[in-house]
């Protein structure tokens, strides 16, 4: 299927919205005092610390909300401003943070509820307005929305759109997209859409098992078995990898990223020579700028001498649980929250481990003076993080001696 080609006609349709309609007023007032937080602007004056209660907080010096969520959210606050009556829809979380999504819920914005992996559209009728999320929504869910005649306000983030534009550079191109990111992520799913051929690796480790493939060979029933659900219909490893473009999932580790990339032109490099690359190998930077900030001040932060980190973001937020992975590494003891009410009473906090299931820890909070690294993803609002430093102050006043 030509996807610019339907992309440039949705474009064109009186239906489709990209940008706000000029209710930025209206919602100021909202999304300033749901989101923004007089004390972490202090805490942002006074060089990213505050002491209190024995308690040291750290700050990373970049945090939280994005441009591009920012954006999204005041984006689907002014739908409902603009078509007032309407029935609004959102094809999935807008962003992947449980406060900002429950805001939506009291507007009475609908979610479509999503049944064994897939979503139920059957509620959504003929002018209905359906908001697409930051990170974008697929070419089918798009012609389908299309074609029930609704209204589609798109808030996909530009940088995601960045993304897509390089695997139809690769299509063009008849290059296979190696997407770092993770198949069943929403972004991800949405950018093997704009494919024709591709495959989703998850990491360095399968990266080199796919250059290893290139170089060598190997077993293809093995390959396809390993990356089942993660490549495009009728994908096949001995055909399909000789015409190879990066793209990524915008909230990946960029160091992994560059990683990838690196390793995949080396290895179209030494498979075909260093004056054959350009035609077997394309690569753009379609990193996203506030992903790497965040991630570059979560490296600066656990440098410094930290009893523990606080990582606070969606659970299903993956530039969160990459921050995580960077106190783990450190082993650093790091705890991940979706919201304040997960520090509980009695010095426990229920938090995610990276990896496993939500748990209890109790005594979290060691006695005596103590010094706490935090940090939000890319989709938290700075009154979340306000709600959680307060709440520690709190229990350390409380609980711990
Ligand atoms: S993390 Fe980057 S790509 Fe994702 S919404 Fe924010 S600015 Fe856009």
């Amino acid at each position: 299927m030509d996807t610019k080609a339907f992309k440039r006609s949705l474009q064109q349709s009186e239906n489709y919205h990209r940008k706000g309609f000029g209710h930025e007023a209206e919602v100021a007032n909202v999304m300033q005092t749901a989101y923004q937080s007089t004390l972490i602007q202090q805490i942002r004056d006074n060089n990213y610390k505050l002491e209190r209660n024995g308690v040291t907080i750290r700050l990373a010096e970049a945090f939280g909300f994005c441009w591009g969520v920012e954006r999204a959210v005041a984006i689907a606050y002014e739908t409902r401003q603009h078509f007032p009556t309407e029935r609004i829809w959102i094809t999935n979380e807008i962003i992947h943070n449980p406060s900002v999504n429950q805001h939506l819920r009291d507007m009475e914005v609908g979610f479509i509820a999503v049944d064994k992996g897939q979503k139920d559209f059957s509620v959504v009728d003929r002018g209905d307005v359906v908001i697409l999320p930051a990170f974008g929504a697929s070419v089918p869910e798009m012609q389908l929305l299309n074609d029930k005649g609704c209204k589609i306000v798109d808030t996909t983030c530009p940088w995601v759109s960045k993304v897509w534009n390089s695997v139809e550079k690769h299509k063009k191109r008849d290059c296979t997209s190696i997407i770092h990111g993770k198949y069943s992520h929403e972004e991800t799913i949405a950018t093997s859409s704009f494919a024709d051929k591709y495959l989703v690796v998850l990491n360095l480790e399968q990266a080199e098992y796919v250059s290893n493939y290139i170089i060598n060979g190997g077993d293809r029933d093995e390959f396809l078995l390993k990356f089942s659900k993660a490549y495009s219909d009728g994908f096949d490893p001995d055909r399909d990898l000789e015409r190879v473009g990066i793209a990524n999932q915008t909230t990946m580790l960029k160091s992994e990223t560059e990683q990838i990339g690196k390793l995949l032109e080396r290895t179209m490099m030494r498979k075909f020579g260093p004056d054959k690359l350009n035609e077997h190998f394309l690569s753009f930077n379609t990193i996203c700028d506030a992903t790497q900030e965040r991630q570059d001040a979560m490296l600066s932060l656990v440098d410094e001498k930290l009893d523990l980190m606080l990582v606070i973001g969606g659970f299903n937020s993956s530039n969160t649980t990459h921050l995580q992975e960077i106190a783990v590494d450190r082993t650093i003891p790091s705890y991940h929250i979706d919201c304040a009410e997960r520090i509980l009473p009695g010095n426990r906090i229920e938090h995610k481990p990276l990896g496993g299931d939500l748990v209890i820890a109790e005594g979290w909070l060691p006695a005596g003076k103590i010094v706490v690294g935090v940090t939000s993803g890319a989709s938290t609002p700075d009154k979340v993080v306000e709600d959680a430093i307060e709440r520690i102050f709190e229990m350390k006043t409380v609980a711990v001696v």
